[in-house]
């Protein structure tokens, strides 16, 4: 094919069959457009587009190159007038360029012929392309750097001795080969390649940019590695000029990367020098960023480590130290079951599932509290398996954290929720709470118990259906009355039981106002009063059948308190006799010494002789003593007074009762007698 084909590559050169395309190199971090890298392609009339593969070497073979590589950079030198400024251009250089002297002279003029800066121009050159003549290819490739072009080594790690070529040339990018990016996902020495290319490329301070980029997933790793620029299928195909214009459209509107949060500490980066609107980079000096993550690794109040896959600590910080109480030399190289023997089992499954790459659950465990003797504190532990940058598990890390005060916090409130729980269990009283318009919002789970009637069909007003029907009417109006005015709420009635009993309850409510003093909420208690309400009823009923046994007895009886005498009941016969009425607060001495004064054996003021006075301060019975009382008429009249103690049941004296008994005319007899008798034995004894 060679003749032919050679002055069919002559021909086409001067018909400018040869054209530029352009594929877009793209910022992984942040999808925006940072350059094209320049394609040949051959227009042939016969054959459509043919393939570079196919005529590169040609060119090289019949030393067409030059002059192919210059009818091209014309042509893009051209075309770049279309293209922003801050946008690179990557062109690729053979083998046999690599050994003509005069290549940056003639890049140099077509570029100002065409007045495009050649600091926008990359110089593509091959590992192969440096295998002949080394230093002649040196020399040119250093001429092309200081007439300002950038260089980049392509096709990085498919040729060899590339790591001397990473020395001598001065190069600005370094391009990994399509073949281990291609298979990053599927294949684990891609993966590590890749790796390891980004990281030295890194570790030079080169732009690194991967070429054959298909797939989000493999940028994604790609981004994760630290790698800047992506050329590949994903963002975009080699395109002819005519479509330049359509993809700077599309391009030239950022679209970030899937997974990854763009990072707010980047720094800038001297790499991406061309332009200042360059975006940061994504981390400091791989130096710096290493000081760093050690001060926040000893830093940090949790505890650390990490386990290789022998279960070794490879490291651990300070603060696991400390809850170890050991120090952090006595863990390194040895396995963490020497370390920590007692924990071994404890640890063995949890550290089980992190080596298989899966999450597990945390571990709760007690250590002895190094600040207080006898005490414990309670830490979580946390496996992870970690990974490295390209995804294999390489050991797990662990994470230790206090909790002992978040433990204590829990237990205090779990007591104290038991407690309350307890509390409302045993209180006889049903919480229940209303809206501003009564209805029943919600009602303490005793409510069903007591009455059978479920929470849910005594909402609303759904617990009047066990109310007695007699109290329905004064419960509503005592209810709506207080629901119109927000008064306290204290009413009794009857609730039929789930036994069909009724009891006596008794319903209290206040409001909770908001701030506009709005009514938000009612808040009330049901309480079961029955056996309270059964009580007072049959004491009023006793008090009532002793009032009238009171009032019956022809003796007055005035009962009152300990220890001032104050009356809280007479019976109306001892206000006849006394001829005045002894209603409370009367204070009873007041009419005793009323009748004493006038008491001949009685000395005067001296209340402690008073009966009821006297029975309530000794304890004793006191009496019967007779009074001659006398009225504000001017009439008197003779009493016989008795009084007693009364005892409460811790046998205190609590009052006394006074017997009162008009003796008048028993007295006013025995005088009569008396005065006979004496005159008739005045009259027996006289001769
Ligand atoms: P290269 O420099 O490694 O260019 C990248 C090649 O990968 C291009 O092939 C490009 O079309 C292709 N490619 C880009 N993205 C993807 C992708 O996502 N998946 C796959 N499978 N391929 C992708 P192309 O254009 O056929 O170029 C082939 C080679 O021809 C280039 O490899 C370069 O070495 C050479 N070449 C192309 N143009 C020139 C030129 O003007 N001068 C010289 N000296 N060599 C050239
Ligand atoms: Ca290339
Ligand atoms: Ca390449």
């Amino acid at each position: 094919m060679a003749a032919e084909d050679a002055s069919d590559l002559r021909r086409a050169l001067e018909h400018n069959e040869i054209v530029p395309y352009f594929q877009p190199l793209v910022e992984l971090r942040t999808g925006l457009l940072r350059g094209f890298e320049v394609l040949a392609r051959w227009r042939h009339p016969l054959r459509g587009v043919v393939s570079p593969d196919e005529f590169i070497p040609l060119a090289e073979r019949t030393g067409l190159n030059g002059l192919l590589t210059g009818s091209l950079l014309r042509t893009v030198f051209i075309n770049a007038r279309d293209i922003p400024a801050h946008l690179t251009l990557s062109v690729n250089i053979s083998l046999t360029q690599l050994t003509d002297l005069t290549l940056p002279k003639h890049i140099r003029a077509a570029a100002e012929h065409a007045g495009f800066p050649l600091s926008r121009l990359v110089l593509e050159i091959t590992e192969s392309s440096l295998l002949g003549n080394t230093e002649q290819a040196i020399r040119i490739a250093q001429e092309l750097k200081e007439q300002g072009s950038r260089l980049a080594l392509d096709d990085f790690g498919t040729g060899y001795s590339s790591l001397r070529h990473l020395q001598s040339l001065p190069l600005d990018e370094l391009k990994i080969d399509a073949t281990f990016v291609r298979s990053m996902n599927h294949t684990r020495e891609s993966r590590k390649i890749a790796a390891a290319i980004v990281g030295l490329g890194n570790s030079l301070g080169l732009l690194t940019v991967a070429e054959g980029v298909e797939t989000q997933a493999i940028a994604d790793m790609l981004l994760w590695l630290g790698c800047d620029l992506g050329q590949g299928w994903l963002y975009g195909r080699p395109v002819p000029p005519e479509e330049l214009p359509a993809v700077l459209a599309i391009r030239m509107r950022a679209s970030p990367p899937s997974t990854m949060a763009p990072d707010t500490r980047a720094t800038a980066d001297p790499r991406f020098t061309a332009d200042p609107t360059m975006p940061m980079r994504l981390e400091a000096l791989p130096t710096q960023r290493l000081a760093q993550l050690h001060a926040i690794y000893d830093g940090v109040p949790v505890g650390l480590c990490f386990l290789d896959l022998n279960l070794r600590y490879v490291s651990v910080n300070k603060r696991l130290a400390e809850i170890h109480q050991l120090p952090v030399a006595a863990h390194l190289g040895r396995s963490f079951a020497e370390v920590l023997p007692g924990q071994a089992l404890l640890w063995e499954p949890y550290l089980h599932c992190a080596l298989n790459g899966e999450a597990s659950t945390d571990l709760e465990i007690c250590y002895p509290d190094p600040s207080r003797l006898g005490r414990t504190r309670t830490y979580l532990i946390n496996f992870q398996p970690a990974r490295d940058e390209v995804d294999e598990v390489i050991g797990i890390s662990v994470s230790v954290v206090d909790i002992t005060r978040r433990k204590q916090i829990e237990q205090a409130l779990s007591e104290s929720e038991d407690h309350y729980r307890h509390t409302v269990e045993l209180n006889p009283e049903v919480p229940w709470t209303a809206a501003p318009n009564g209805m029943i919002l919600d009602v303490s789970n005793r409510w069903e118990k007591l009455t059978g009637l479920s929470k849910s069909d005594s909402l609303g007003d759904g617990w009047l259906k066990v109310l007695h029907t007699d109290d329905l009417e004064p419960t509503l109006n005592a209810w709506s009355a207080s629901l119109r005015t927000g008064a306290p709420l204290d009413i009794k009635y009857r609730i039929r039981w789930r036994n069909g009993d009724w009891h006596w309850m008794r319903a209290r409510a206040a409001v909770r106002r908001g701030e506009d003093g709005t009514i938000l909420r009612w808040y009330g208690t049901v309480e079961d009063i029955d056996d309270h309400h059964k009580a007072e009823e049959a004491l009023r009923r006793s008090e009532a059948r002793l009032q009238a046994i009171f009032n019956a007895v022809p003796i007055g009886i005035v009962i009152a308190e300990a220890p001032d005498g104050r009356v809280i009941m007479s019976n109306p016969r001892a206000e006849t006799i006394l001829r005045t009425t002894v209603a409370p607060p009367t204070v009873i001495d007041d009419y005793c010494r009323d009748s004493h004064a006038y008491d001949p054996d009685a000395p005067p003021d001296k209340p402690e002789e008073h009966p009821l006075a006297t029975a309530i301060m000794s304890g004793r019975t006191i009496g019967p003593k007779e009074y001659l009382r006398y009225y504000i008429d001017g009439s008197s009249s003779w009493i016989s007074l008795s009084a007693a103690p009364v005892f409460d049941p811790d046998g205190k004296v609590s009052g006394g009762v006074v017997a009162i008994q008009d003796i008048d005319e028993d007295k006013r007899k025995m005088e009569r007698l008396s005065e006979l008798n004496s005159v008739l034995r005045i009259k027996l004894t006289k001769p």
